[in-house]
């Protein structure tokens, strides 16, 4: 039998990739539930579903911000049986915070943050009973490390991330799986959204060296960044579809090999100073990812050497 999925935030990009992906596939696994805030913008689902479209795919509505529109949408489904959750939803904030309101800040968590618990806290019981699930949550390397001008949103993922690592024991002695996926840049809506914005955005609230370091250095080189390394949706929800199939998915699951080594360097060296030199290097230097990524390789493989060797010298190796 099919397994049902539920992906949130199907409208577009990483969201509507996915659940193509998985109502199109060829051995038919998965029953999608795609849904979405505003039911209005399904346009560009159902064309791209095709023919799956009411057979292996059903659009419903569904706001991560409401607790009622979550129970709504999960009490419409045949004995709330749902074997996959995607959380996927999710908004991004760029820029100076002296720029953001605290509401603009809530708003994020609401979606990024929230949004998720709300989701997982309206499911996690019925998976309990049934002692079979995967939940899977779009978070980012921003969820592993941050970002300069990305306060905010990287906050709201390390916020899901811990979240996910303190449930993850419990929920495998329910037997049910927690994935955090987590992609670096990829080419959507989404970031097109947030750069107009940010391109778009009154910086008056901030002193002019902020506001020239965000415009002038951030923006420019994160758009090279973004068309340089950036991956497609359909990447990932390929990556996610591998992830969905594993016999025992992984709680972790990186989808840019170039930039892993960039997420590793602070566990390497915890004062700070190794991933401080090498993000600096990128954002206002122009080291590309590719460059930024290579350093921090040779960075990492020197640390392990001297980790190494200390566990020499103590007799442990
Ligand atoms: P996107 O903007 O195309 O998709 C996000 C979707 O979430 C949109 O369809 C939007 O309508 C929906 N959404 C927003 N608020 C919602 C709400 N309250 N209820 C239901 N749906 C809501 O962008 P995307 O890149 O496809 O983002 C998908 C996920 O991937 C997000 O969680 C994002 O943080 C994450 N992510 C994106 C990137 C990137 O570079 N684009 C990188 C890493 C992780």
């Amino acid at each position: 039998d099919p397994r049902t999925v539920l992906i949130t935030g199907c409208s577009s990009g990483i969201g509507l990739a996915l659940a193509v992906k998985l109502a199109q596939d060829e051995q038919q696994r998965f029953k999608v539930i795609a849904t979405m805030r505003n039911l209005a913008k399904r346009e560009a689902l159902e064309e791209a579903a095709g023919d799956a479209l009411n057979r292996s795919l059903e659009i419903k509505e569904l706001d991560v911000r409401s607790e009622q529109s979550i129970r709504d949408c999960v009490d419409s489904i045949p004995e709330r049986h749902i074997d996959i959750l995607i959380n996927n939803a999710g908004v991004g904030l760029i820029g100076p915070i002296e720029c953001q309101s605290i509401e603009d800040m809530q708003g994020v968590f609401e979606t990024n943050f929230y949004g998720v618990v709300r989701m997982i806290k309206e499911v996690l019981p019925d998976m309990k009973r049934r002692r079979s699930g995967h939940i899977l949550v779009m978070s980012s390397v921003m969820g592993l490390q941050g970002i300069v001008f990305n306060d905010i949103y990287a906050a709201s993922k390390f916020a899901i991330e811990g979240f996910c690592e303190s449930l993850m024991v419990q929920a495998l002695m329910f037997d049910i799986h927690l994935t955090l996926i987590e992609p670096g840049p990829v080419v959507t809506e989404f970031e097109m959204k947030v750069y107009e914005d940010a391109i778009r955005g009154d910086y008056s609230k901030a002193d002019p060296e902020t506001a020239d370091l965000f415009t002038h250095y951030y923006l420019r080189n994160s758009k090279a960044i973004f068309s340089s390394l950036g991956q497609t949706p359909d990447e990932i929800a390929e990556h996610t579809l591998r992830v969905l199939t594993m016999e025992t998915p992984p709680f972790r699951h990186q989808t840019n090999q170039v930039y892993t080594p960039l997420t590793a360097l602070k566990y390497a060296d915890p004062s700070g100073h190794l991933v401080n030199d090498v993000f600096y290097k990128i954002v206002f230097q122009h080291d590309t990812l590719m460059q930024a990524s290579l350093r921090a390789i040779k960075l990492l493989r020197w640390k392990v050497q001297k980790v190494q060797q200390g566990a020499k010298n103590l007799g442990f190796l």
